[in-house]
């Protein structure tokens, strides 16, 4: 769900794109390479697995605050990537949004076509791997018989919330995942009940304030309960099987499951791009953070040289130098001016402040 300020471009899935840089990637890195890129003229495509931007400062720790990112003394998380996304707005980046990288391909005149698991597809001359730890993945609930319904009727993220028009949802998890798609799935759905295991939430103290007054309204049912089982036929769920002290075994009829119980990270599809790998990180030069391979560049968290440092800072200083090489293969032939923002009327006309 995306519930920046800022409205992002997000073409349906599935569809054909031509662009000068794909970048796999909207962390922190990834959102400040649009900038050093759009600076020269180079339009991205950004591709993640999760349903909003801002990699592990949205996920992991939005509420946190970050004290070592030049200029800015401290700064949470998600206002890290609120200003990010307005500071590229100006370059026009297209995000593909839930939607896992999961294949790449070299075309006949050299470009990349990078393909998702939805069916995007994606065209250019130069690709920017910036996927941090590797892609989220959602963990499973420990219960046995969950794969005949995954994909069906159970749900690790909310892909289309039209999808659940109508439907009974079971949403099992007590975070910030779990209580916003009960409160944004509960005008959608035909019922919601909240399962958790304890009548304690990690998530934000209004989402929870939120979800309670649901609860005392009838609109949502909460109940405090371990998750057991799963029934059903052919894909499609009829129940969870639940336990708790007060009630024993019992269980509750649902057509569709939404466990959120956390986010863990892979390196995922990656590892067959054809890259070099180091213990799961892509070695790259430190002077442009090119990998193995000519045209794909590595930054942020993901790639390794000697002395690198996992600092979102470090991941901004790799873009920057990206940038510039990326251009070169964008654009042969073409003359690259080195200019500074505070005095180039050129650049301030493409940031619109001029
Ligand atoms: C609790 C915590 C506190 C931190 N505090 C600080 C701090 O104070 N200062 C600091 O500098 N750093 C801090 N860090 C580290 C910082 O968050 C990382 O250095 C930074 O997030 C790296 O940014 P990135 O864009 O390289 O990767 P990430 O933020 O990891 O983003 C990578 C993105 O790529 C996506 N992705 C990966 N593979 C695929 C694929 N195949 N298809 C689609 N999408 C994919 C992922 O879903 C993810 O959204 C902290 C980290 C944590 C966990």
């Amino acid at each position: 769900m995306d519930e920046s300020p800022h409205k992002l471009s997000r073409p349906e899935p599935g569809g054909a794109h031509e662009t000068d840089v794909i970048i796999v990637g909207a962390g922190p890195v990834g959102l400040f390479a649009v900038f050093e890129l759009g600076l020269l003229d180079l339009n991205a495509h950004l591709v993640d697995v999760l349903d909003r931007p801002g990699g592990q400062c949205a996920e992991l720790y939005p509420e946190k605050p970050i004290y070592d990112i030049p200029g800015l003394p401290v700064v949470t998380g998600q206002e890290l990537v609120d200003r990010l996304l307005q500071q590229i707005a100006p370059f026009h980046p297209t995000f593909h949004l839930a939607q896992l990288a999961e294949s790449l391909e070299r075309t006949d005149d050299k470009r990349f076509r990078l393909k998702t698991e939805l069916g995007t597809v994606i065209t250019a001359p130069v690709l920017v791997i910036a996927a941090g730890g590797g892609s989220f993945v959602p963990r499973k609930p420990k219960i046995e018989g969950l794969e005949p319904f995954e994909g069906t009727s159970i749900h690790y993220a909310v892909r289309r919330m039209d999808r659940f028009r109508g439907r009974d949802l079971v949403i099992a998890g007590g975070g910030d995942s779990a209580l916003d798609w009960v409160l944004n799935l509960q005008p959608v759905a035909k019922s919601i009940t909240l399962v958790h295991r304890r009548d304690d939430f990690r998530a934000a103290p209004h989402s929870v304030a939120k979800m309670r007054a649901l609860v005392a309204e009838g609109k949502v049912r909460l109940e405090i309960a371990d998750l057991k089982g799963v029934e059903g036929a052919e894909g499609q769920l009829s129940a969870v099987l639940c336990s708790s002290k007060e009630k024993g075994a019992y269980t509750i009829a649902c057509t569709d499951l939404l466990p959120f119980y956390g986010l863990t990270m892979k390196l995922g599809p990656i590892a067959d791009f054809g890259l070099n790998l180091h213990e799961n990180l892509i070695p790259v030069d430190a002077e442009k953070f090119e990998t193995s391979e000519p045209g794909i560049f590595a930054i942020g968290d993901i790639n390794t040289y000697p002395g690198k440092l996992k600092l979102i800072l470090c991941g901004f200083h790799e873009g920057a130098l990206m940038a510039q090489a990326a251009f070169r293969i964008a654009r042969p032939g073409e003359r690259l001016v080195f200019l500074y923002t505070t005095s180039s009327t050129d650049l301030q006309k493409k940031l619109g402040v001029a």
